[in-house]
């Protein structure tokens, strides 16, 4: 296909594809998947080889928060039943972070739920990260915790950050249809505070909001110009108790379409398969690693992951391999923070750094005897997350 001959020799150039090139990726047919991600798989080999980046989540702060994001179970009004709690101290959360360390996980993503910290939140990240970077040689830190004030970025990367998310989600123009208590230039604005500070930026995407492909390929284009490091790609799980719990319109090949998409227009970035994985690729995330070169090594935010030990195993039978702390993540001429040229960059993690992830509290047993269509509503898939941070039990990892 001509299209995709284009897109790869772009790709391998790190040169922007047209809006129509993006578009006519999420316009093919299923017929021609296997072409798409092979396509997409060559771009993705070509910078980051077969390594797989394994991240892993933990909630320093659960539920409770007074936005609004319709796509979040910890929003202002949830129904959700997911696991609420205040600040994790700091030992908390560097063992549960030690857990995921121990297995795989190179970088450690720290996320409390909330508009933004106050100082004194800084504060109590700065002795997490601490302590974290204490017990885990070469462990990378990104933190995760809504807009930032002018500061507050430069505080975190003093205290050892590595990264800080905040995910754009959606494309400006329908930005205020799924969240009114704050603004699409709001997280743009935080976005770039990471960067000033001298943070790896990390910033990515929500599909299965209702938006149509326009929207898609106009958030990963803005997410192209505000040049993160790492682009996290959610897949929305639509909880039970939010407004979205009923907005289940993703299949797995509608969900490899969107990472062959990403990739083409972020070629050379981290590419995380983030909240949904599980629950919007089932068997097709195999076919997926093709096209990301990071995932997250076990649970969510608020809901579970498949086990982390099934996380390794994929990734070994696939024929990929787990990135190690001793090998670098970006491209050369990222990683020394040279990138920024020609139409911009992309950068890594998702759902809302606060925000990723989340399930009906109950879930529905499948039904065995009936066939599946890919379209089907999967919220036996979801599983609201009851251990690991914030519980008394040992955390998935
Ligand atoms: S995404 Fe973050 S800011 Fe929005 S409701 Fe969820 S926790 Fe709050």
């Amino acid at each position: 296909m001509d299209l995709l001959n284009t897109l790869v020799d772009k790709g391998l150039r790190r040169e922007l594809p047209t809006r129509e090139e993006a578009l006519a990726v999420l316009a093919t047919s299923d017929d021609d998947l296997l072409d798409v991600v092979a396509a997409a798989g060559k771009v993705r080999r070509h910078w980051f080889g077969r390594r797989v980046k394994l991240n892993y989540l933990v909630n320093l702060k659960s539920g409770l928060c007074p936005e609004d994001c319709s796509y979040c179970s910890q929003r202002l009004g949830s129904q959700a039943g997911i696991l609420k709690y205040t600040w994790l101290k700091p030992d908390q959360a560097s063992d549960a972070a030690a857990a995921g360390v121990a297995g795989g996980a190179k970088r450690v993503c720290l996320v409390a739920s909330g508009r933004g910290p106050t100082d004194r939140d800084v504060d109590r990240v700065s002795e997490t990260i601490k302590a974290i970077k204490e017990n885990n040689e070469g462990v990378e830190v990104c933190a995760c915790l809504g807009l930032l004030s002018d500061g507050q970025a430069e505080r975190l990367r003093e205290a050892g950050a590595d990264a800080y998310n905040h995910n754009l989600n959606t494309s400006e123009a329908t930005y205020g249809e799924i969240t009114t208590t704050h603004t699409y230039a709001d997280r743009v604005d935080t976005v770039e505070k990471a960067h000033a500070a001298g943070l790896s930026a990390c910033s990515g995407l929500i599909a299965g909001m209702g938006e149509s492909d326009e929207d898609l390929v106009d958030v990963v284009y803005s997410l192209r110009e505000l040049d993160p490091d790492s682009v996290p790609v959610n897949f929305l799980i639509p909880f039970e108790g939010t407004p979205l719990g009923k907005e289940w319109n993703l299949t797995p090949q509608r969900c490899l379409r969107i990472l062959a998409m990403t990739r083409f227009v972020c070629p050379d970035v981290e590419v995380r398969i983030a909240g949904g994985r599980e629950v919007h690729l089932r068997t097709m995330q195999p076919l997926a690693l093709h096209l990301a070169n990071s995932i997250f090594l076990g649970d969510y935010l608020t809901s579970e992951g498949q086990a982390g030990k099934a996380d390794l195993e994929m990734i070994a039978d696939a024929g990929f391999e787990v990135e190690g702390t001793d090998q670098v993540t970006l491209p050369e001429h990222r990683a020394a923070g040279g990138c920024h040229d020609g139409g911009g960059g992309c950068g890594s993690e998702g759902g809302g750094v606060c925000g990723s992830a989340a399930a009906p509290e109950a879930a529905e047993p499948s039904t065995a005897a009936e066939p599946r269509t890919a379209a089907d509503p999967r919220t036996d898939l979801v599983a609201v997350r009851r251990r690991g941070a914030g519980t008394d039990l040992a955390p998935n990892a």
